[in-house]
């Protein structure tokens, strides 16, 4: 089937022209990177060199630093708690995780913010405030392929 919009087949043109331009990472690189890493219980995420930042897992070039090499690397720093909201109803996720659930907004230290489950009872993440330390909870994270939280004082 053809997929009718006009712009169906820009994917392809921006990946070419990142080919041309030999661009070092590509946002296919970084989503078939970040999902490889995420099932090692890692999580990586594109780097500006140049600037020492982490970038979301959907940027591929840093926009302060257009020509800077990026690189994908291992998020390190500090993890904080945002905000979260907890899951009471059950819908259709491409992971196995059944209602209630969390979903926790964290602020990694030089990056972005990033979201992820805290799996575990609410009563546990009610009361926290905003900006206490979490890690990434490797085991989880590698079970689901996506990033899941704890807190850090577990
Ligand atoms: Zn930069």
């Amino acid at each position: 089937m053809t997929d009718p919009r006009p712009d169906a087949l820009r994917p392809v043109r921006a990946l070419q022209v990142a080919q041309e331009r030999d661009w070092t990472l590509t946002v296919l690189d970084i989503d078939a990177a970040y999902k490889r890493y995420l099932a090692e219980g890692e999580l990586w995420l594109p780097f500006c060199a140049s600037c020492s930042r982490f970038l979301p897992a959907w940027i591929s070039r840093c926009a302060d630093h257009w020509d800077a090499g990026m690189e994908m690397a291992q998020v390190v720093g500090e993890f904080r708690l945002w905000s979260w909201v907890e899951y009471l109803r059950s819908y259709p996720l491409p992971v196995a995780v059944e209602a209630p659930y969390i979903v926790a907004a964290v602020d990694i230290e030089k990056g972005p913010r990033v979201h992820g489950f805290v799996l575990g009872p609410a009563a546990e993440i009610e009361g926290r405030g905003r900006g206490v330390p979490m890690l990434l909870d490797r085991e989880r994270t590698k079970s689901l392929g996506t990033p899941v939280f704890k807190f850090a004082s577990e």
